[in-house]
């Protein structure tokens, strides 16, 4: 593959950035995720927005305009024409800085594009095991380089034979997946948390298509509800939207992927062969 690396287009075994870049030494750094569908980036404009949000979250200056992002993501899309369907991952790092911790306005931007890993198919044909983890994420509302709570959340819901972990905070409300946003069908509304929780993509399109199925509420859950709830189901770029049937031991619903949920995946299907079309 062909990525992009502050400034040139370079073969991926060749895309490297100098050690001194506060990405590599203290992890400071954000990062969003995009998919294409026939080739074309899905809610690229969407995506950019939520960098530039990251971004200020965690006091990096960007240092391009997002047009200017948005043409560097086509290039480099286009540099990778073999690759039919692909994942897009843009990175601006932290940046090369004399106190080895603070950014000072020199970030690095990378563009990576690879192939999209297949999912396995069972997931949406029986739903899927969660589980949950007392952890909160540091600053929620940025799609941060570090990912290190994510990944032994997620390395423990994988040896428990589920496919991801939900945050439990302190005071019992259940956020969020480690890469993905969490919905329940409580009392008939659709609910799902609003504050501090990054506001996924795949989120932002689910309420914006809900409306016509069910009432949305935007607000806490806490897990003793969340456990009641009638269906649940998670979201996010890389996965869509995956039917939840088990969180930690308890059955939810009658353990089979509910109605709305199916509502809610026909809906999404149809607006994405739509964007397609356009
Ligand atoms: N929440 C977290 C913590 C994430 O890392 C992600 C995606 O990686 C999401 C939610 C889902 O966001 P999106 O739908 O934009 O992929």
């Amino acid at each position: 593959a062909i990525f992009y690396v502050d400034g040139k287009f370079v073969a991926s075994d060749r895309a490297v950035i100098p050690v001194d870049d506060l990405a590599v030494l203290r992890g400071i750094g954000v990062c969003d995720l995009m998919r294409t569908f026939q080739g074309k980036p899905y809610f690229l404009k969407e995506h950019l927005e939520r960098l530039e949000q990251s971004a200020r979250a965690v006091d990096i200056v960007l240092k391009w305009r997002l047009e200017e992002i948005k043409a560097i993501v086509l290039e480099t899309l286009d540099r990778n024409r073999e690759m039919t369907e692909a994942n897009i991952r843009i990175i601006v790092t932290g940046g090369s800085s004399t106190d080895f911790i603070t950014p000072q306005g020199n970030p690095r931007l990378i563009v990576l594009v690879t192939r999209i890993p297949p999912l396995p198919p069972e997931w949406y044909q029986n739903g899927v095991k969660v589980i949950t983890v007392n952890q909160e994420r540091e600053v929620p509302e940025a799609k941060s380089l570090s990912y290190i709570p994510a990944a032994l959340a997620l390395k423990k819901a994988k040896s428990l034979q589920a496919v991801e972990a939900l945050y439990v905070n302190r005071d019992g409300f259940v956020k969020e997946g480690t890469t993905s946003n969490l919905f329940a069908v409580l009392n008939a509304h659709l609910v799902t948390p609003e504050d501090k929780v990054l506001k996924g993509i795949t989120r932002k399109v689910i309420l914006s298509l809900a409306g016509k199925i069910m009432t949305v509420e935007l607000r806490p859950i806490p897990l003793t509800e969340l456990l009641c709830a009638q269906e649940v189901f998670i979201t996010g770029t890389n996965k869509g939207v995956v039917p939840v049937v088990k969180i930690d031991d308890t059955t939810i619903g009658d353990g089979r992927i509910g109605e709305k949920t199916r509502q809610i995946i026909r809906a999404l299907d149809e607006h994405t062969l739509n964007f397609q079309k356009e």
